[in-house]
């Protein structure tokens, strides 16, 4: 039996397996992929993902998961009016799958097992413990105990669907790769928030010299129309010039309501990251992630045996991080129609 099993191999799920094997918990870090997993992302790590990294790993984020250019200057916004807003920040600009192993190689290094092609299929209460039934790769199925869960599936878990009975309220992301050209600096992430362009938002930047363009929608029938009308944009008003997606990805991100609520988890079974609700608009999702989890790893290490006590402490480690996402969302909402259900008084 393990003191805490952790679901998921992203951001979220390493930050808790490390955080508590380095405490002297006997822990298990589930992945249902092979690592490296493939994760669409834009792979932007603004300053506070790289501080987060720093504290939690111990080390700065290593130049073998970067990707060129490496260096990220900050995000250019373009509001519904075409006005355009320049955030400068110091940032990385990394491969999610390069980065997110070696996120888990530090959990690994620091006690925990770590075992990939592992996919939780359910979470049921037990005693004092919770029996988690994964299904391996072959499709044979096993079972293992904890005292606690971590659950930071992601966006799509099944666990929390089953846990809470409710089927998550996703966006649809579509992203291109590309070989081509465009008149704008590859050392920043641009945000187009227009509503003619998609029904949140759609995004470049650069990655291995190649071009990625990205649009999200709420209706996927609408994903066609809305990326042709940006890439006409983007040909329009900064050179672009493409030939065929060298590759195209399509990813869920959960929809954000007003108010950002949260759901810390059931019982013995936290969620963290996505899994909870936690993403910040302009590109923070893997902050939001890191700094969720590790206050529900730290939450496990102070109040064990308290389940109680461990929520309330696990509410109050990220009320300052609530606060911060309801801010930002508000920001973005006050930018733009597409977002302005965000918009808080
Ligand atoms: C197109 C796009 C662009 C983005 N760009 C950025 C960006 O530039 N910067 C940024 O900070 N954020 C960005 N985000 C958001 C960011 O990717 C997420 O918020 C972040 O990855 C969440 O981390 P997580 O650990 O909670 O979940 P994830 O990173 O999704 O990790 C969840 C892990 O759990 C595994 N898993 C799922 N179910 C099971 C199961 N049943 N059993 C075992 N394992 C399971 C998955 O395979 C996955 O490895 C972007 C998102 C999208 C979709």
């Amino acid at each position: 039996m393990y003191d805490i099993i952790v679901i998921g191999a992203g951001p979220a799920g390493a930050a808790a397996a490390k955080t508590l094997a380095e405490n002297g918990c006997r822990v298990l870090l589930a992945e249902k992929c092979r690592i490296p997993r493939y994760k669409s992302c834009s792979g932007q790590l603004i300053q506070k993902s790289l501080n987060l990294v720093e504290r939690y790993f111990g080390e700065p984020v290593p130049s073998h998961t970067t990707c060129s250019p490496a260096e990220n200057r900050g995000m250019v916004f373009t509001d519904d009016t075409g006005h355009t807003y320049v955030f400068p920040q110091p940032g990385l600009n990394v491969w999610r799958s390069s980065f997110d192993a070696w996120l888990t190689k530090k959990a690994a290094a620091a006690g925990a097992v770590v075992q990939d092609a592992l996919n939780a299929v359910s979470c049921t209460a037990q005693d004092e413990a919770v029996l988690v039934r994964f299904r391996r790769a072959d499709g044979s199925l096993y079972d293992e105990r904890a005292e606690y869960v971590i659950d930071c599936e992601g966006v799509a878990g099944v666990i929390k669907r089953q846990l809470t009975g409710t089927v998550p309220d996703g966006i649809t992301t579509y992203q291109t790769f590309h070989h081509g050209r465009i008149d704008l600096d590859p050392h920043y992430f641009y945000a187009y928030l227009q509503p003619e362009l998609s029904e949140y938002d759609a995004w470049f930047n650069v990655k291995d010299g190649m071009l990625v363009l990205g649009v999200s929608v709420k209706n996927k029938e609408k994903e066609s129309y809305y990326y042709d009308s940006f890439l006409s944009y983007m040909k329009k008003h900064h050179g672009l010039s493409v030939g065929k997606p060298e590759r195209v990805d399509r990813w869920l991100m959960p929809r954000i309501k007003p108010g950002c609520a949260i759901c810390y988890g059931i019982g013995r079974v936290l969620f963290a990251g996505e899994a909870a609700g936690f993403l910040n608009p302009m590109g923070e999702g893997i902050s939001a992630g890191l700094e969720s989890a590790y206050s529900a790893a730290q939450a496990v290490l102070k109040h064990r045996g308290d389940t109680e006590g461990i929520y309330s402490s696990y509410r109050e480690g990220t009320a300052a991080l609530h606060d911060y996402m309801k801010r930002q969302w508000s920001l973005v909402g006050g930018m733009a129609k597409t977002f302005s259900e965000m918009k808080q008084p």
